[in-house]
């Protein structure tokens, strides 16, 4: 073995991938004094989807000291969500309807350059990140993870370590290994997507930043700017539908040209970002934490993004996984009791999450569908703007109560939920 990339013979956490879960942990644990290597596959900046952000990301972007950065990228600002559909017809949900209490507006980022703000801040606190490094498995001790094996080039190393947080996203290191993912059939999406530059928002017949998201008969389509010139648009559907179609090429062109409010919208414009695709479209583990580690961010659960959850739940996980391996790590919690209020709190947030998805689903891809009765039950449109914009944990959300209220969308075993606010003095 040559000399290992990693400079410590032990870390009290190593953290497997360097996305928005991965960095979140990493920054958040290094500044309550813990030591971090974090261990990427790529070298950043790297292409990712996912490009659209909730407020909840701003709130905690704010939380970590990184909102000023992130807005000083001059990327597009989201004041709201279009909901439009093939025959043109369309309803806007603003987030100044969210009430007083809430921020009014978010972002929608290039990935590469969103993750790298991230990555780079998790370094500035003093994580070690070592980028071309790919974890192949986890070290064991018994039943307990207690580092990991990785490699850099041609050799292979072992760091040891009191806790492994994966954060490896779709690859899911731990959880492939340890046979916890569990996909759900309901949801056997793809989607195919590109970029088109020579944006010129003067052709949305919208709402300037905007992120449109379109409803057709098989599927739905997404329209997010994601530079000033530069505008992201993405066609989901199920997987039967992409592999009876000539090509997903012609899959992609036909789905988009359904929408006339995203053809005028992307007037002009030409393609800088050749069509990509992703399968896999929903998984998740009633298991999450385990002796010497914790799951998070897709490497945990994975749910159809229509609305744009993912980053926010990314993040947050990251956070509060962190939060209670500090805990542990200080002697201040056991690491049971710990590791269960981390998935509790996880679990809440993404099975509300999960629900949504399925509302929009069971209803022909029409989410307002879902709420015609509550609204004629006189639900506040706040209760919607709130949803969507990652409004998970609170117990008085009435739309958000009405979908925990239905059994058929349960997603996980039965667990004890944390309803609590995002943030608190004490965190
Ligand atoms: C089509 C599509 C559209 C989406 N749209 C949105 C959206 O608009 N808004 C939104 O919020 N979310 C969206 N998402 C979801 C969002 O992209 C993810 O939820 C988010 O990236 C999760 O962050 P993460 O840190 O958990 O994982 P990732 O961002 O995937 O990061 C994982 C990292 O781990 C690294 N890695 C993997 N394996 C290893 C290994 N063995 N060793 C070391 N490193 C490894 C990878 O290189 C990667 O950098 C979308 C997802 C898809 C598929």
């Amino acid at each position: 073995m040559t000399v290992p990339p990693h400079r410590k013979s032990s870390y009290d956490a190593i953290v497997i991938g360097g996305g928005p879960a991965g960095s979140a942990y990493a920054h958040t644990l290094r500044r309550r004094g813990h030591s971090v290597l974090l261990l990427e596959r790529t070298r950043f900046p790297r292409f990712h989807i996912g490009e659209s952000l909730l407020t909840g990301v701003a709130d905690t972007l704010e939380h970590m000291g990184l909102l000023h950065r992130v807005a000083a990228q001059g990327f597009p600002v989201k004041t709201g969500v279009e909901l439009t559909g093939d025959d043109g017809s369309h309803r806007r949900i603003a987030f100044a309807d969210m009430g007083d209490d809430f921020r009014d507006s978010t972002f929608h980022v290039e990935r590469a350059d969103f993750d790298k703000i991230l990555l780079d801040a998790a370094a500035e606190a003093g994580a070690e990140v070592v980028e071309n490094a790919q974890v192949s498995a986890p070290l064991m001790n018994g039943d307990r993870v207690a580092g990991v094996r990785y490699k850099v080039g041609g050799s292979t190393y072992e760091a040891p370590a009191s806790f492994v947080a994966d954060a490896s996203g779709r690859a899911g290191v731990l959880a492939r290994r340890f046979g916890l993912r569990k996909s759900k059939d309901e949801l056997r999406m793809a989607a195919v997507f590109k970029h088109f530059g020579g944006l010129d928002e003067k052709f949305n017949p919208g709402t300037e930043g905007d992120i449109q998201l379109c409803n057709h008969k098989d599927g739905w389509v997404w329209a997010i700017p994601i530079r000033k010139d530069v505008i992201s648009v993405g066609a989901v559907t199920p997987q039967r539908t992409l592999r009876s179609a000539p090509t997903p090429e012609d899959l992609f062109n036909e789905h988009v040209n359904r929408i006339p409010r995203v053809r005028e919208r992307i007037t002009g414009t030409e393609v800088v970002r050749e069509l990509t695709g992703e399968t896999d479209y929903s998984y998740h583990a009633d298991r999450i934490v385990g002796p010497g580690f914790f799951l998070l961010g897709d490497a945990a659960c994975f749910t159809d993004p229509i609305f744009s959850g993912g980053l926010f739940l990314a993040l947050i996980s990251g956070i509060r996984a962190a939060e209670q391996t500090s805990k542990i790590i200080s002697g201040r919690e056991e690491e049971a009791e710990a590791q269960e209020y981390f998935a509790n709190f996880y679990k809440t947030g993404f099975e509300t999450y999960h629900r949504l998805i399925r509302a929009f689903y069971d209803n022909d891809y029409v989410i307002t569908n879902y709420m015609q009765d509550l609204f004629a039950a006189g639900m506040h449109p706040r209760w919607v703007a709130r949803t969507l914009n990652g409004d998970f944990w609170s117990k008085d959300n009435v739309l958000v109560n009405a979908m925990r209220s239905e059994e058929r969308w349960k997603l996980f075993e039965d667990f004890e939920p944390v309803y609590r606010p995002l943030f608190r003095a004490d965190d």
